[in-house]
């Protein structure tokens, strides 16, 4: 790991400032990425500026509240262990705690903060591994060595010529799938972004990963209310039961009303360049009587765009079957119980 000197943010002015720095300076939340980036050398910042104490004078920056339409507002400062375990999201939006308890480990939950969960980089081995010289996301212009080499762990959709490396975080599906708004912050003013639109696809630029600009922070998420009674699911599927990316993953939440699908939020995870929302699969369902041929349809209209490469074309039908069992999951009619 190359020197770096520390320092606390003064107030939120110094953190759009070292924000504007970067990527000399970075802004260190829980450091449980960033340290490890630094250590591989794919991050080489001369100067941290810890914004972990800014919620000393900005408490709205680590709380979890209720909004004034009936959603959550989420701080970016909050710890995942906290929100996972927090009555307003656990009660009405489980998709966001079962993401977030599906990801990491417990140690690293309870440092690790939302967002620098939204903010951390693709485990493909490729961009971690400094010693391979073609990583558009790392060097641009560089080449992708993943196309040719090993690429199993790779996206299925979204993917350019320039990259096919997955977005790693499962709290991202979730928030892609209900709508949730990013908020951020820098000297130009406050702004909202929907999670969708936060999150970049790679193009020609993979280098380029969400839409927060130099000098901004986010300060927030928000979660919009969901109709009364209706319900939401995280489905996971890794190599390992725990301490594992997502080979493939499914966020849902559906609201039945007079037995039709009335409202149906859609993402994948673990297959696409970022998490990956279906207005496919959402279309097919609503207006329709929950059943699993209609969850089998809207799960193919979900990866009907994939382009898999020859080591990762088994995500395809493991993706299709991780929605169907998150939507049967979700709606009471996985396996054992009458359709
Ligand atoms: C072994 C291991 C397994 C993991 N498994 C999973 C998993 O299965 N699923 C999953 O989703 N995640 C997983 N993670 C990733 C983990 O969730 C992230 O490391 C964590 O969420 C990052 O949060 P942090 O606060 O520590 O971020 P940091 O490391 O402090 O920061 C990450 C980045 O975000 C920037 N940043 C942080 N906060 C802000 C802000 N408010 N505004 C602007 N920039 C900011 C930092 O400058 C940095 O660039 C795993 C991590 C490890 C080490």
């Amino acid at each position: 790991m190359r020197p770096f000197s520390y320092e606390r943010a003064a107030d939120l002015p110094a953190a759009f400032a070292a924000s504007q720095d970067a990527p000399t300076t970075a802004l260190l939340a829980g450091g449980t990425t960033l340290l490890d980036l630094m250590k591989l050398d794919v991050a080489a910042p001369a100067r941290l500026v810890d914004i972990t104490g800014l919620a000393a004078s900005t408490p709205a920056l680590a709380e979890i509240r209720p909004a004034s339409d009936g959603g959550v507002v989420i701080g970016a400062l909050a710890r995942m262990s906290a929100v996972a375990e927090h009555p307003l999201v656990a009660d009405q939006y489980p998709v966001v705690s079962q993401a977030l308890v599906k990801g990491a480990s417990a140690q690293l939950r309870n440092m690790a903060t939302i967002g620098g969960n939204l903010l951390q980089r693709t485990r493909c081995v490729y961009f971690r591994d400094v010693s391979i010289p073609e990583c558009n996301k790392r060097v641009p212009g560089s080449g992708c060595a993943a196309r040719l080499g090993v690429h199993r762990l790779s996206a299925v959709l979204g993917a350019s010529p320039a990259c096919i490396a997955t977005h790693p975080s499962d709290l991202a599906v979730a928030l892609v799938a209900l709508q949730a708004v990013v908020h951020l912050a820098g000297s130009g003013g406050e702004r909202r972004i929907a999670a969708d639109a936060f999150f970049l696809l790679p193009g020609d630029h993979p280098e380029r990963e969400t839409a927060l600009a130099p000098g901004e922070v986010i300060t927030a998420v928000e979660l919009p209310p969901l109709p009364v009674g209706a319900r939401s699911h995280y489905l996971k599927v890794r190599d390992r039961e725990s301490y594992e990316f997502a080979l493939t993953s499914a966020a849902v939440a559906i609201h039945v009303a007079d037995g039709l699908i009335a409202a149906a939020h859609i993402a994948l995870g673990g297959v696409a360049t970022k998490p990956w929302r279906s207005p496919e699969a959402e279309r097919a369902l609503i207006g329709n009587v929950p059943s699993r041929p209609l969850f089998k349809d809207a799960s193919a209209a979900a990866v009907a765009g994939a382009a898999p490469l020859p080591h990762n074309a088994f995500k395809v039908p493991l993706a299709r079957r991780t929605l169907e069992r998150a939507l049967a999951t979700v709606t009471g009619l996985a396996e054992g119980e009458m359709p």
